[in-house]
């Protein structure tokens, strides 16, 4: 096991410094000689041809270095909203995090979405105040709006001086003098055996309080926060150092079996396909054979490497606590575990599903079948993608975050594939929900052989519950091994509801039903239950739901009337905005739908000054003129002689 290791992402909202932070670590490493810029294009971490064009890092990528004996190994994650997906399996691979601020602009709505992550998943963090020299920087605002926003139990490490200016600077608040009042506090409140000693009057000794702030940071139960500017070099050192201090190093079991986890994969000329692997327990060889957890593929490792700066370096084994590249992989998808699914994996939580769905067209007609292959294998590298080929419609459908993603993969298809595309326009993916309880009936008993008769009851809940289901009839009517049949056929049956979305937040009971000794296959519920659940849908009528998001606005005050005329417009809601220094700031929530293109709109009304972020919010009831009810794609079970027919050949 690795124990002079850590395992961290960098993760931030676009712009606020990731890259040119990763480059000064690279620096200082000595794994480069000059710190390259991101506006120059000339960065390690951001290397497909259209990171560097756009100045965004749109993968995750991994970088290993050592720093004070310790091998550091860093996914650099995207910034941007659009790559989330990517974001959040990135966060199931790391020990640790930075959050990178800017002392700019502050607490942005996508910091908000990354650090809800983290901290649901307790993964210990520092915060970086980054951009502590260019105008306009208010550190002491950020600090407030991350005790505010984020987490009120963080430790402030240090403070700056001539912040705004070129010269900026940061002094410790650690050193030499006591540890400042105020940390003293934020530790003993998360720690009863000193809190008992500080209030009964006992002196505590700064080594004790070093050594506790040390283990909640651990256990993210307290978050500590450092300033810097990246460009100017001020204050990496610091981080690095306190990367070492307070994220865990990596904990395993070498000896265990094998478990693994496919976080993220990339594409190498030479070798081709690359996993990027942690390993959790266990280890694995070059040329070592592997079965994946849940699937008939094995595979054989033919390289294993780690990545430094562009350049690689061959290992022989990576085992428990590692991150390393894996080539040879073919048949592995991003979230497969190779070995055993062990408790040691987390699982992936995510952070914002796709909203969009939208056609690609290859241009010229000839490319065609080209084009569905390099979507299969863009969507093996990320499966949020869910791409859908819908042959006899010749659809080619990607579920995607937002236009730069869409932009993003025409540039790949492109310089990768050698395939040029265009989008359509993307649709909002709307849903659907039962408006009433009602019930579904279905007697599958022709053409024989064949015999399934079930009813279901279909009833709404609550917004954001999901899809629950129940079974009410004993295994004397309705055998246990076709019931498993219905349960595994529910989330099939509800991909398409009336209106032609995927039904959610609802509970299924099936109620009544009647299996037949002779006449009965297991296949006769899986091809039953679809036509049961819609009847029911149909007898419940269903109302559509659309995706609304969370917005903060800000924008000089002669701005307010217009923006906020703007939000009512696009159906939103708002609460009152608050002032400060000629400028206010607006929180709301409006629908997806109408807001597509309001950054654009928003910047060309404020000459580029205002500045919006969102955040995925949730579904809500959206009447079916204002949205979009689609006709059904295939065949509905609705339609049931064709549907029968469709189904039974599907089975055979
Ligand atoms: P990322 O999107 O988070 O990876 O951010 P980048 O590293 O690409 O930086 C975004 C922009 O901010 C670039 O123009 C950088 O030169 C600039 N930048 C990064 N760090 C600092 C800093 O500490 N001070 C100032 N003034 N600019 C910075
Ligand atoms: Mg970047």
């Amino acid at each position: 096991m690795v124990t002079k290791a850590r395992n961290i992402a960098i993760l931030a909202h676009a712009d606020a410094g990731k890259t040119t932070i990763t480059e000064n670590f690279l620096f200082l490493a000595g794994k480069i000689k000059s710190i390259g810029s991101v506006d120059n294009g000339t960065t390690q971490s951001d290397c497909l041809p259209v990171e560097m064009e756009r100045g965004i890092s749109v993968r995750s990528s991994l970088i290993s270095f050592h720093w004070n004996n310790t091998l550091i190994n860093l996914a650099d994650t995207p910034g941007h909203v659009d790559f989330s997906s990517d974001v959040e399996r990135t966060l199931c691979a790391v020990d640790g995090a930075i959050l990178v601020l800017s002392a700019v602009e502050g607490v942005q709505a996508h910091t908000e979405t990354i650090f809800r992550a983290l901290q649901n998943r307790k993964i210990p963090t520092l915060l970086f105040i980054n951009k502590i020299d260019r105008v306009g920087a208010d550190v002491e605002a950020v600090i407030s709006d991350i005790r505010k926003e984020l987490a009120p139990n963080i430790a402030v490490l240090q403070s700056v001086v001539n912040q705004g200016e070129g010269n900026a600077g940061i002094l410790s608040r650690m050193q030499n003098t006591a540890v400042p009042a105020e940390i003293v506090e934020e530790v003993i409140t998360v720690n009863d055996t000193l809190l008992e000693k500080y209030l009964s009057g006992e002196n505590i000794d700064n080594e004790t309080i070093i050594a506790e702030l040390r283990k909640s940071v651990t256990v993210a139960a307290i978050y500590p926060v450092l300033l810097g500017s990246a460009k100017q070099g001020i204050g990496v050192v610091d981080l690095l150092n306190a990367v070492i201090e307070f994220i865990p190093a990596p904990s395993g079991d070498p000896r265990k079996p094998l478990s693994a986890l496919v976080f993220g994969i990339g594409h190498d000329r030479v070798m081709g396909k690359m996993a990027l692997l942690r390993v959790y327990d266990g280890s694995i060889g070059n040329r070592d054979m592997f079965s994946i957890a849940h699937s008939d593929y094995t595979c054989k490792v033919t390289q294993i490497r780690r990545i430094f700066s562009g350049k690689h370096e061959e290992i022989p084994v990576v085992s428990a606590g590692e991150i390393a590249a894996v080539c040879g992989l073919y048949s592995v998808q991003v979230g497969d575990i190779l070995g055993v699914a062990s408790d040691a994996v987390p699982p992936l939580i995510p952070l914002h599903a796709p909203l969009l769905t939208v056609q690609i067209r290859a241009v010229n007609d000839n490319d065609y079948p080209a084009l569905a292959e390099a979507l299969s294998v863009l969507s093996c590298e990320d499966p949020s993608l869910e791409f859908a080929w819908l042959c006899g419609e010749r659809e080619l459908n990607l579920k995607i975050m937002g236009w730069i993603q869409m932009e993003v993969l025409v540039t790949i298809l492109e310089s990768r594939f050698n395939i040029k595309a265009v989008f359509d326009k993307p649709t909002v993916i709307y849903k659907e929900t039962p408006t009433k309880m009602a019930e579904g009936f279905v007697q599958y008993w022709m053409p024989k052989p064949c015999w399934a008769v079930m009813r279901f009851l279909i009833e709404p809940l609550e917004r954001g519950s999901g899809v629950e289901f129940e079974s009410r009839v004993s295994v004397d009517k309705i055998q246990q091994k076709y019931q498993n049949e219905v349960e595994r056929t529910i989330p099939k049956a509800l991909e398409q509801g009336i209106k032609g979305w995927e039904v959610t937040d609802l509970k299924i009971t099936l109620i009544e039903g009647e299996d037949h000794v002779m006449h009965s296959r297991p296949g006769d519920f899986v091809v039953a239950t679809p036509m049961g659940i819609m009847d029911g849908l149909t007898n419940s009528g269903t109302t559509l739901l659309e995706p609304i998001l969370g917005f903060k606005i800000s924008a000089s005050e002669e701005l307010l009337g217009a923006i906020t005329g703007d939000i009512h417009q696009m159906r939103g809601r708002f609460d009152s905005p608050t002032f400060d220094n000629g400028k206010f700031l607006l929180t709301g929530f409006f629908p997806l739908a109408t807001s597509i293109d309001y950054p654009v709109t928003l910047s060309s009304r404020s000459g580029g000054k205002a500045k919006i972020s969102t955040t995925f919010h949730g579904y809500e009831p959206c009447p079916d003129e204002l949205g979009v009810v689609r006709p059904f794609k295939g065949i509905s079970p609705l339609d049931t002689a064709k549907y029968i027919l469709k189904a039974r050949k599907a089975l055979q």
